[in-house]
């Protein structure tokens, strides 16, 4: 019967508003496998963009699909990343507002696959003069150099972000591309001094090793082997099939200095590359009294003696006197490990604050911007840590935000202009936001209350007050709090949250120290400045308060990434693991939000000054007001009844191709 099968049957259909029957998972879930079984990726949710990772090379990135995609109504096309990134940036030059694109998925679902996508867009579309093209090339640029010191192979994703990324791409009125910025959360430091099995550490270390030149690898004191340092090998895997770090390490080189980084500072960021390295070759050994003296290897050589001091010993006050304490080898370790993070870590810091002088655009007139935000997706590993915790509830705050400024201003908005609207129900998580960060009572609170307690807290009475505090919440359960069904499920030092997204177990071991993030105060004094102030949970909520702070003031548009299948293989569809998606990305209220409502709203005053040259009586002066202006104008134009909604300030438009059909008919005339 293969012949009997309509196009559509096939190929799906590209927008999910329009799919016909009761929107149910199930059908979503054909429509996006039969799409994706024909190499069609994208899908609409109205102005939302659904993506599933196809996994190989499909050709519709090339720049004769750029130029169709340029200046094209949105929906006259098939669906396409580029439609998304064009529609964007044409309604923030009619409009003179501010945008963000908010790219969610799962970790190897292609978001910074589609933040490339949409930047290259941009650099090819946007105007091009000289200085222009310099800004483009920069923004283009950061890139490699972010992805670099970034980004790591894990499991999931051969080239996985270990931060998360804002990007703010700043346009001037004539929509040149002028200046950028980033902002950078919460990098997985962790991964320097260990990886687990089959991982690596960040691609930097191994592009310097494989392709540094010989005279830097001489000065640096480096060997061009991988196997040689063991901060390399932690997860034996130092090569990667996909990854070629010889020429990435190029890339990188020709990038930084594009980006005008002084050539000193290249050099200096690269001694300190190489210092990390040498630092995890330091050995220790215990002496006659079982305190750490090193061993004597040839890594010594290249660290400075300060840093000999800092690793065996703690500098501790006693009777207003400095004394040198020495370490156990345990403690020497630790300190070791703590001092490379740190280092990793500010010098990531200090890279992108580069970065972003370079993109800075100096100039103090009007701008309008276009943010991207790549952040980590939701993860749930068989051992979840803090790292997790801290990511899933970066989450939780995004799925909030939707919330406020997709779902819920939506139906307050008709609500406030008086159109007839049948409520669309949805879980709101902001008592799973409340549960971990609130004021003294959150999560994060108690962990900070703990982490003030040294010597005597430890994870198990962070656990203990995690139950006294918690016990009883719908959406936290532990061992000793869960009925006897659940506790099977459950270990003594485990907690589990019921995110919106599906449940998480957590591991409390280790969350004070990582979110102490101790460094025994004389390394910090000899090697890093001390600008730690807060503890690490408590630092990324405020930079996450920071953040929906700067996305509360932008128009929202949003990409969600699926992963296919689990084994990053091409043309294979797991029906389990793409439902799981649908489902915490929130595409089914999407999509009933966005059947039930109108996918264009204009205020009638703005409504009215576009396109009044339309109508003989609405041009050139209308006497009346606004929505009676509209109301002649659309009779002019013959929409039909089923099609707008008056509302007390704005017109409401059901289908977008109505308003494509005037503003053709606005460009013809
Ligand atoms: P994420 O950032 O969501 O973790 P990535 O964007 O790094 O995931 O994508 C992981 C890998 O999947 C990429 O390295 C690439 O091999 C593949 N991939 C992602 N998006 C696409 C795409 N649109 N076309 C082809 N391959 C893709
Ligand atoms: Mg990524």
């Amino acid at each position: 019967m293969e012949g009997c099968l309509t196009a559509r049957d096939r190929v799906g259909i590209q927008d999910f508003v329009l799919l016909d029957a009761y929107t149910s998972e199930s059908a979503v879930l054909d429509n996006l496998r039969k799409r994706f079984n024909e190499n069609l990726i994208y899908t609409y949710i109205g102005t939302l963009l659904v993506s599933v990772n196809p996994y190989k090379e499909l050709g519709i990135y090339t720049k004769k699909q750029m130029d169709i995609y340029m200046g094209v109504n949105y929906f006259e096309l098939p669906p396409h990343i580029y439609a998304l990134a064009d529609n964007v940036y044409r309604t923030m030059l009619t409009e003179a507002n501010n945008h963000f694109i908010l790219i969610s998925g799962e970790s190897g679902a292609g978001k910074t696959e589609a933040s490339k996508k949409i930047l290259q867009f941009y650099a090819v579309s946007c105007p091009s003069t000289k200085l222009l093209d310099n800004v483009r090339d920069r923004l283009l640029l950061s890139n490699p150099v972010l992805e670099a010191f970034g980004n790591a192979k894990t499991l999931k994703n051969d080239n996985s972000s270990r931060f998360g990324k804002y990007m703010d791409i700043q346009f001037d009125h004539m929509g040149g591309a002028v200046g950028g910025h980033i902002l950078s959360y919460l990098l997985e430091k962790s991964r320097v001094v260990h990886q687990n099995h089959g991982e690596r550490s960040f691609h930097i270390f191994y592009q310097l090793v494989e392709g540094g030149e010989e005279d830097l690898l001489r000065w640096l004191g480096l060997e061009r082997n991988c196997q040689r340092y063991s901060y390399l090998v932690q997860g034996e895997c130092a090569k990667v099939s996909s990854v070629n770090d010889k020429s990435d390490w190029k890339t990188v080189r020709k990038a930084l200095s594009v980006i005008e980084f002084s050539e000193n500072n290249i050099e200096s960021l690269f001694a300190i590359i190489a210092s990390v390295l040498h630092l995890g070759n330091v050995t220790f050994v215990a002496d006659s009294q079982g305190y750490a003296t090193l061993n004597n290897s040839p890594e010594i050589h290249w660290l400075s003696t300060v840093r000999h001091v800092g690793l065996t010993h703690r500098k501790i006050e006693a009777r207003s006197e400095e004394v040198l304490s020495p370490f156990t080898v345990d403690h020497a370790v630790y300190a070791r490990d703590a001092l490379a993070k740190a280092i990793y870590g500010r010098t990531f810091t200090w890279l992108v604050n580069e970065l972003n002088e370079s993109l800075e655009n100096k100039d103090s007139s009007r701008k309008t911007v276009i943010g991207l935000l790549d952040i980590y997706g939701f993860e749930v590993f068989s051992v979840n840590s803090f790292e997790q915790f801290c990511i899933n509830y970066c989450n939780e705050k995004l799925q909030q935000l939707f919330i406020q400024l997709t779902l819920k201003s939506e139906q307050e908005e008709y609500e406030m202009e008086g159109i007839e609207w049948e409520s669309v129900p949805y879980f709101n998580n902001k008592i799973i936001c409340d549960l971990v960060e609130e004021k003294f009572k959150g999560i994060i609170s108690v962990l900070d209350e703990e982490c003030l307690r040294p010597g005597e807290a430890t994870d198990m009475t962070f656990l203990e007050k995690l139950e006294e505090k918690m016990g009883g919440h719908p959406h936290f359960v532990t061992h000793k709090l869960a009925d006897q069904k659940t506790r099977k499920t459950l270990e003594r030092g485990d907690f589990r949250l019921l995110h919106y997204a599906g449940e998480v177990t957590y591991c409390v071991v280790g969350f004070l120290d990582k979110n102490n993030d101790l460094l025994y105060r004389n390394i910090k004094e000899v090697s890093v400045p001390r600008t730690l102030a807060g503890t690490v949970a408590t630092q990324f909520k405020s930079s996450l308060v920071g953040l929906t702070e700067i996305l509360m003031s932008k128009e929202p548009w949003y990409v969600r990434c699926m992963k296919p299948n689990e084994g990053k293989q091409p043309g294979h569809f797991d029906d389990v693991l793409v439902r799981h998606q649908v489902k915490y990305l929130g595409l089914m209220e999407h999509l009933r939000v966005r059947r039930a409502g109108f996918a264009y709203r204009r205020r009638y005053e703005i409504f009215l000054q576009r396109y009044k040259p339309l109508c003989p009586d609405t041009w050139p002066n209308w006497k009346g007001t606004a929505a009676e202006g509209v109301e002649c104008l659309i009779k002019h134009l013959g929409y039909k009844p089923d099609e707008y909604k008056m509302g007390r300030t704005k017109i409401f438009i059901r289908h977008p191709r109505t308003l494509f059909s005037t503003e053709d008919a606005f460009e013809v005339c």
